[in-house]
């Protein structure tokens, strides 16, 4: 979606600290970060949230999702320490960027519950 700002950093158009790629899959910094390490994994096709990733195709895309952060999880050392991914979804979720995205927090100790 050309109005998509995270369609655009997929496609190089808007430049993102990105920390792992693959043909399908983006990871990058998040712009402001809330822990030491807060990177966004997102597919490089657009979905507007993981309840639109919908059917054998989009099951596929959010196990590759979840596999891909665990990976980039332990590159950037967050295994032993552990670390949270999160999907946030709608209004009520605390959604601001409509395409699908998981957020990758760790190198703090995080609480929990969430606001
Ligand atoms: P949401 O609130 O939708 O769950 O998460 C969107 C995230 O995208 C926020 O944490 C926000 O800081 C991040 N973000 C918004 N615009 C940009 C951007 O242009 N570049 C990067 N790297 N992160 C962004
Ligand atoms: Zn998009």
């Amino acid at each position: 979606m050309a109005d998509c700002i995270f369609c655009r950093i997929a496609a190089g158009e808007i430049p993102a600290q990105v920390v792992g790629r693959t043909a399908e899959v983006v990871a990058f910094r998040d712009l402001n970060p809330q822990a030491p390490v807060h990177v966004l994994v997102i597919p490089v096709r657009h979905h507007a949230a993981a309840r639109d990733a919908t059917g054998p195709e989009g099951e596929r895309l959010l196990g590759r999702l979840v596999a891909f952060a665990t990976d980039v999880a332990a590159q950037l050392g967050l295994d032993a320490g552990g670390y949270r991914l999160v999907t946030n979804t709608g209004k009520d979720g605390g959604q601001s960027v409509d395409h699908l995205h998981l957020h990758l927090l760790g190198g703090r100790a995080l609480g929990w519950p969430p606001g």
